[in-house]
């Protein structure tokens, strides 16, 4: 007799088979408000819908490629008892009385117009070993119903739970999102929901500078879209094939734990460094790997790790922030200044699902600074090793200054002393309640963006320096020595770092002082001397000063 299987095996049953001549088209994405689920007032909805909403959408819609859906969009039901006989067969259908009558994408319910037609039936027998099902009939799809031109369709909601961030509070979740339904065919997500904390939302404002959440919206989006650790077991290669086997049935390895089960992703698509460890785990599919090899500038490369720092006893859904602290897709947001980058190293992923093609061209995508061209130890060695920083922007001196990894800040070295001890794996000090502030970048320290001074922003002072701020042409550099003379000082209380002018050339980069003094930086971490002062400036990585 028939036993229930999970939701998110359901959708998998459909036998995966190619789809002949694939129309690549840029991704058509709509959004549908949630409107029991807006806790926002008007001014807010304003902003949702006339700034965030159409600008995240609009960057993934510039980056996506889709096998454009020649139909409506329909989403699949979901059988939640169903009838399945042995696994030979691999058919299932659903009982008729327990058959959904109403389903949610979030907390939205879906309107019965968008609804996949669904097979019932009143009963099953097994004869022989064969399920025989009875009474049966289609539930269909509405007439004139589905989603037309679109691709992808996203719930939006916005409701404030405990989960979310509040200002003056440190932790919190600014916004999630997730995949809900996957296109039978092709498998590729096709719905999603968004959750945007209303605390997170300002009121509309033409000309607002929403940097920090549109950021936000748009890592979101990549969620839904695919970037999530759930959906990586159906990825597939160029010729549509899935990259992890599956059994007969087209289900891939289920990996089972007591509250939950996950499709577990076969090795050409996740590497497992200890096999019985899923936190960690290297993404070494082609793509991601041709571009990080670039990226890092490490020709041995074998995969990019995800966040190893997940409530789960899996692996992530982000890069992990240790090694591409300030791409759009880490775990954390890092850099708000300009946003955090959306990397060619993203974009190689989603091509690597097999669902996307990318536009490494679009004026939305860029390089990250942290890890850029740091080559293959950057990867494979402790942040701090022998005592020291392996590379920028990694510090071993609470509280000294320092320059943030985009060099748009002076900012301020976050190792601090912890009320618990460091996890050992992640001890880089004697004293084992010593380590960086963000548990996700592995306790690593780092110039974060805590009380940081940006370059861009001329701070309200009379004192005469040798600093130089603005929006152009500005960044900050780590100084050897010391700037301060009885007449001239940092901006900073602290002397090790401070915002210049600077110009680039061809192969080098000329840093200037206010008062006319110039230093000359031909490669990173070169210390070059000043004339006017006792002090040398220590070059930054000039790939990241000079792009
Ligand atoms: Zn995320």
């Amino acid at each position: 007799m028939g036993r229930d299987l999970p939701f998110s095996l359901l959708l998998f049953i459909v036998a995966a088979c190619c789809a002949p001549g694939a129309a690549w088209s840029p991704i058509r994405i709509k959004y549908i408000l949630s409107k029991d689920n807006l806790q926002i007032d008007q001014e807010q909805m304003l902003t949702l819908t006339k700034q965030l909403m159409p600008q995240a959408i609009g960057i993934w819609q510039d980056i996506l490629r889709v096998d454009a859906l020649r139909h409506p969009l329909f989403l699949p039901r979901t059988c939640r008892v169903s009838f399945v006989n042995d696994t030979t067969q691999c058919a299932i259908s659903c009982h008729e009385a327990l058959a959904p009558r109403y389903e949610k994408c979030g907390e939205a319910v879906i309107s019965p117009m968008h609804h996949d037609e669904l097979e019932v039936c009143k009963s099953a027998t097994v004869v022989d070993g064969v399920t025989k099902w009875t009474g049966c009939k289609t539930l269909g799809r509405a007439e004139d119903g589905g989603v037309k031109q679109t691709d992808f369709l996203i719930y939006t909601q916005a409701i404030q739970t405990d989960d979310c961030a509040i200002p003056g509070r440190k932790n919190g979740a600014l916004a999630w999102a997730s995949t809900c339904h996957i296109d039978p065919q092709s498998e590729r997500p096709i719905s999603g929901f968004i959750n945007i904390c209303p605390s997170i939302l300002p009121r509309y404002q033409e000309d607002g500078d929403l940097t920090e959440q549109l950021t936000t919206v748009v890592h979101e989006i990549g969620h839904a879209l695919g970037f999530t650790s759930t959906l990586m077991a159906l990825w597939r290669d160029e010729s549509n094939k899935p990259r992890t086997k599956r059994d007969q049935c087209g289900i891939p390895p289920i990996l089972k734990y007591t509250n939950f089960q996950v499709m577990l992703p076969g090795n050409e698509t996740l590497h497992f460094p200890d096999p019985s460890n899923f936190k960690r785990a290297l993404v070494v599919t082609p793509k991601v790997k041709q571009v990080a090899r670039e990226f890092f500038a490490c020709d041995t490369l074998t995969g990019v790790p995800l966040e190893n720092q997940s409530p789960y006893p899996m692996w992530g859904a982000h890069w992990e922030e240790r090694v591409l602290g300030t791409e759009l897709m880490s775990g954390t947001l890092n850099s708000v200044v300009k946003g955090e980058p959306l990397s060619p190293l993203t974009l190689a992923l989603f091509e690597d699902t097999g669902w996307y093609q990318a536009n490494y061209d679009s004026e939305f995508v860029s390089r990250p600074s942290w890890g850029l061209a740091q080559g293959c130890l950057f990867l494979q060695s402790a942040c701090i090793t022998d005592g020291g920083p392996i590379a920028h922007p990694f510090c071993i001196t609470s509280g000294q200054s320092g320059c943030s990894s985009d060099l748009r800040s002076v900012a301020e070295c976050n190792l601090q002393r912890h009320t618990q001890r460091v996890p050992e794996q992640f001890r880089y000090f004697d004293d084992p309640y010593l380590g960086g502030e963000w548990s996700m970048a592995d306790y690593c320290p780092f110039y974060g963006p805590q009380n940081r001074v940006l370059c861009s922003q001329t701070p309200d002072t009379d004192l005469d320096t040798l600093e130089m701020f603005g929006e152009e042409d500005v960044a900050c550099f780590e100084v050897v020595g010391s700037l301060s003379t009885p007449e001239r000082k940092l901006y900073q209380t602290s002397t090790t770092a401070g915002c210049f002018r600077y110009t680039c050339e061809s192969d080098h980069a000329i840093v200037h002082l206010a008062n006319g003094d110039q230093a000359r930086c031909d490669q990173e971490y070169q210390t070059t001397t000043l004339s006017t002062v006792n002090a040398s400036i220590k070059c930054p990585n000039l790939l990241v000063l000079c792009p």
